[in-house]
């Protein structure tokens, strides 16, 4: 049982810009993360390319120094780690933060490993642990994925590729240069508005001379262990199909911010409220950080614009902190 100042709901790199924040006022704090040390990055695929340059990942000023234009994934693991150790950040990995209870003027905070009491609250917990599933029949055979690492796997195989935004685009260019032979399943009538501005014409001109096929207003009907069922707008087409991989966005744990008492927007965005001057909850003292903040709208925020979170929160916490 012991009491903090400041406890941190996940170690993406808004975690770790708001620990930062707290170890430089010396405030008492730890930040509980249930996986690696930026967790999220770590799943992310293995030759992903950020669409940000890397300056606009830095948190606090720390300069991130990238060979490329855009950084790769293992460089940013590279920055985030190394923010974290040579600052010695509190960090307690591989511990799930279960439940959030407010007591009086402080919280009580359980975890997989044991009980905290904080007087303050971050929830940064992003939103890519649970997938927005298809629920078609079918989706659970383990030849389904809602995450993609690597192409490898793919060779020689009949791949469908579901979405069509950076995730999907990326993953299905990849698995097409390694050997794969790809579709892609649109729910809408194009690719991706955001998709990178110099990875759409790659695309888009696979697609056109066929080495990628692309059904678009096409929807997965069932998955079998052979083939898939496509609704298309020609009618439904029977596709031989060795794995599917679904793109299809994720979101963030609304029953647990449910369960801490936070309120959401009565609309189907469903953005947790909180007063963006000071990103306070309206649970006094419990606060949200990063892009947990844009509810079902996971566009919204990344790392670029929300890293600003973690000074917003600090400047807030010194009224009432020591
Ligand atoms: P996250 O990084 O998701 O961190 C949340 C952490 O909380 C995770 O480590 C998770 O394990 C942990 N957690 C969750 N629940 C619990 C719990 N109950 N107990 C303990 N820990 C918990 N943004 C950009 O700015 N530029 C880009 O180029 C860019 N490219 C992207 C590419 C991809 C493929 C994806 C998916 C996202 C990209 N983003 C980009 C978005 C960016 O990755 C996210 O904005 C960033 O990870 C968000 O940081 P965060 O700290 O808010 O959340």
């Amino acid at each position: 049982n012991k009491y903090l100042d400041v406890l941190i709901i996940g170690a993406g790199p808004i975690g770790i810009a708001c620990a930062l924040e707290c170890e430089k006022r010396d405030w008492n704090y730890v930040v509980i993360e249930k996986g690696a040390l930026t967790n999220s990055l770590f799943n992310y695929p293995l030759n992903m390319t950020f669409f940000s340059t890397s300056e606009k990942l830095e948190i606090d000023d720390i300069p991130f120094i990238s060979n490329n234009p855009k950084p790769t994934r293992n460089e940013a693991l590279e920055y985030y780690r190394r923010v974290t150790t040579s600052n010695k950040l509190n960090i307690n990995l591989y511990e799930e933060v279960a439940a959030i209870k407010k007591v009086e003027n402080y919280f009580e905070v359980k975890t997989s490993k044991g009980h905290y009491k904080a007087k303050k609250v971050i929830i940064a917990t992003g939103f890519y642990d649970i997938p927005n599933l298809l629920n078609v029949s079918g989706e659970d055979l383990p030849k389904v994925f809602h995450y993609y690492k690597e192409a490898h796997p793919f060779t020689l195989q009949d791949i469908a590729v579901v979405g069509a935004s950076n995730s999907a685009v990326d993953a299905a260019l990849e698995i097409y240069r390694k050997g794969g032979s790809v579709t892609i399943i649109v729910r809408g009538d194009s690719i991706g508005e955001r998709v990178k501005y110099w990875v759409r014409p790659d695309i888009l001109n696979r697609i056109k001379e066929g080495s990628i096929k692309a059904y678009f207003n096409s929807e997965i009907k069932k998955i079998e262990e052979s083939h898939i069922i496509v609704e298309t707008p020609e009618g439904e087409i029977t596709l031989p199909n060795d794995y599917v991989i679904a793109l299809t966005g994720y979101q963030p744990n609304f029953e647990f911010l449910k369960a801490a008492g936070i309120e959401f927007s009565k609309d189907e965005r469903h953005i947790p409220n909180y007063n963006d001057e000071s990103m306070e909850s309206n649970v006094e003292g419990l606060y949200l950080a990063g892009v947990i903040c844009g509810g079902m709208e996971t566009h919204k925020w990344f790392i670029e614009n929300s890293r600003i979170h973690a000074k917003i929160i600090a400047k807030h916490m010194e009224k009432t902190l020591p």
